[in-house]
């Protein structure tokens, strides 16, 4: 079976197909820029073979019809081709955002699942553009199943306490405002991985997982399932991040607006696109920040000192939420190859039973690998996270069924 996985943005397009045979990704590509002046696509075909090799080509993409069929011409194309024709796709996974309280599982869509999608507009107004991908691909693969999998379906399993926000009861029964969280593919996959890699049945699991990249959060996983999350109705709460604030006090907003003349719109602007990393030491990639601080930059010292003690704080409070964990699990390009954030993180820890090893941890090896010593009551695993699969998977699950 081979599953084409889209991920479809406002102004790019990802998409991975994979050979569901042995979990063979035969080509992956990013066209961005939808649009806009000037487009791209970029290729990889057969990636594990030839890593290096890609196909780049500019030119302009209107809108999301154009783009995917660029990705049709280059996936069945003479040069980059990896498939004869559309038919050998056998089922498209599409991510998306906002599933809001009406997807906990994954769904093949029909045109109820569409109105219900629209419907969750309001909650994610960007992400409209997850819609205009799915949107297309039905005229495009008409006779092909069509799944969606949520980003927030994993975190539809939190108790109310948890979910509900302590303001007037009516806002959510009204607007449905609440927390819903993000990244649940990511969170997902390393839960069932962590399991794995433990030995332990998931349903027998307590994780804390964090998912540090560009958007950072963290779950607190009880016998497998998600029980509290970072994020909230947006993906602005929580950790500090590469350019968002993460918790700030709620009355921040309306300080701001007034002493900077600022609108709402500007406000929120402020706080997802100038903050994090960027608002206190102008630097959004941690790669760049770890460069400053040697250089002996303050503000970049305190930029990575503010991110990970925050990781830290909801260490302990997941901890406190759990009562046990079996891990704390890192993922995503920071989780993955930090070892400055994960130890600095954990530091001081042990007497809440995590003990990281700094050999493990500052040593580098592919797949799954615990980075905590053999004595640490509390296990520290890196557990390279892979949503495109998680999707191909939860798609193929579905489509057989
Ligand atoms: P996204 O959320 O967009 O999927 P990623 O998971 O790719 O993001 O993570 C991007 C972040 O990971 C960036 O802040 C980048 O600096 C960081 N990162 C990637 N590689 C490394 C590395 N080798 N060391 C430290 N940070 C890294």
């Amino acid at each position: 079976m081979h599953i084409l996985v889209i991920n479809s943005g406002s102004s790019s397009l990802k998409y991975q197909l994979i050979d569901m045979a042995d979990d063979r990704v035969m080509a992956l590509g990013v066209i961005e820029r939808i649009g806009e002046e000037m487009g791209s696509i970029t290729q990889k075909s057969n990636p594990d073979k030839w890593p290096d090799a890609k196909s780049v080509e500019h030119r302009v993409i209107p809108n999301h019809k154009a783009a995917m069929g660029l990705m049709v011409d280059k996936l069945i194309g003479e040069d980059w081709g990896v498939i004869d024709s559309l038919t050998d796709i056998d089922a498209v996974g599409h991510r998306v955002v906002q599933g809001g309280e009406s997807f906990s599982a994954p769904v093949l869509v029909d045109a109820d699942v569409v109105e219900t999608i629209r419907d969750n507009i309001p909650l994610a107004p960007l992400h409209a553009a997850n819609l205009a991908g799915i949107e297309v691909a039905l005229e495009l693969f008409p006779n092909t199943p069509n799944v969606t999998v949520f980003d927030t379906e994993f975190h539809q399993t939190m108790p109310p306490k948890a979910y509900l926000y302590p303001v007037p009861m009516d806002l959510y029964t009204d607007l449905k405002i609440r927390k819903y969280g993000f990244h649940g593919t990511s969170h997902k996959y390393v839960t069932r991985e962590a399991a794995a890699f433990l030995g332990k049945p998931v349903g027998e699991t307590d994780l804390i997982t964090a998912h540090l990249g560009n958007g950072c959060s963290m779950a607190a996983v009880k016998r497998g399932r998600c029980v509290d999350t970072t994020m909230g109705l947006t993906p602005l709460a929580g950790l500090m991040m590469g350019t968002r604030s993460g918790d700030v006090d709620p009355a921040l907003f309306p300080f701001i607006a007034q002493h900077r003349k600022m609108s709402v719109v500007e406000v929120d602007t402020l706080l997802n696109k100038q903050s994090g990393l960027l608002g206190i030491c102008g630097l959004n990639d941690m790669r760049d920040v770890h460069a400053a601080r040697k250089r002996g930059d303050e503000q970049a010292q305190l930029a990575f000192e503010m991110f990970a003690y925050r990781v830290k704080a909801r260490i302990g409070a997941y901890l406190a939420v759990l009562g046990r964990a079996d891990a704390v699990v890192f993922t995503a390009g920071i989780g993955e190859n930090d070892d400055a954030v994960r130890a600095a993180a954990c530091e001081g820890l042990e007497g809440l039973g995590i003990k990281l090893s700094p050999e493990r941890n500052t040593t580098r090896e592919p797949g799954v690998r615990r980075i905590s010593t053999d004595d640490s009551p509390v296990a520290v695993l890196v557990v390279p996270t892979n949503e495109e699969m998680e999707i191909a998977h939860a798609t193929q699950a579905l489509v057989e069924a």
